[in-house]
């Protein structure tokens, strides 16, 4: 059977969703079949976060440069910092005949299309907000006002992603061996 044409998928959910655990069981099921992309971040690293593996840790400074300088395919600003991705590994990824995993933001995903029209969108949902709530709160990476931030967000993110994310797939993260299956026929099709 030959392999599936190489392709962007774009990957974005409300924080607390699942959608690095599942990214992460998609790339631990297929090993070396797909591509990650790597973002670029004025963030500061979290414990355990390496650069140039997890993100480009860059300052203010560089991050402005890289937009001066077209080198990044889209970016936005996501709870007070700046995230963008870069251009150049995509298009050698996808030349390669890799296709390439982006985890980005809703508002970021309608100026990805705008550079890669044959972006495959999905959007995971959680089964309901009291469900996101309680995996927020379980992950235990988050303070109370980060997390009543990240549920007030979540409404007008989805909101968004229904009006203007054009997501050919939108997967409820339920029982999550089911929604690694849904997400491998996507990415299998
Ligand atoms: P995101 O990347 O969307 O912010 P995470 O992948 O960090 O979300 O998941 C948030 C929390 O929910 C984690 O503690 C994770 O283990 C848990 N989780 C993810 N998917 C499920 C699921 N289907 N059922 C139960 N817990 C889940
Ligand atoms: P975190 O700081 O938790 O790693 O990521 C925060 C948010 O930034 C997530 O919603 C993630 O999807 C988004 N994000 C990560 N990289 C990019 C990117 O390159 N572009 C955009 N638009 N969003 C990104």
């Amino acid at each position: 059977m030959s392999s599936p044409a190489a392709k962007p998928y774009v990957i974005s959910a409300p924080s607390g969703a699942g959608k690095n655990t599942l990214i992460n069981g998609l790339m631990n099921r297929f090993p070396g079949r797909f591509a990650y992309s790597i973002s670029a971040t004025t963030r500061k690293p979290r414990e355990g976060e390496r650069d140039g593996e997890h993100y480009y840790f860059k300052t203010p400074e560089e991050f402005q440069a890289m937009i001066s300088e077209g080198e990044l395919a889209e970016w936005n600003e996501v709870h007070g910092n700046f995230y963008g991705t870069p251009r150049g590994p995509v298009d050698i990824l996808l030349a390669m005949g890799m296709s390439v995993i982006l985890d980005l933001d809703v508002y970021g995903k309608p100026n990805f299309d705008k550079a890669y029209p044959d972006a495959v969108g999905i959007l995971i949902v959680p089964p309901s907000i009291e469900v996101l709530e309680q995996r927020l709160r379980g992950r235990g990476t988050d303070s109370e006002e980060t997390i009543q931030l990240r549920l007030k967000n979540a409404i007008d993110e989805l909101a968004f992603a229904n009006a203007n994310g054009k997501y050919e797939h939108v997967i409820v993260n339920d029982d999550l061996e089911e929604a690694l299956d849904t997400l491998a026929g996507i990415v299998n099709a």
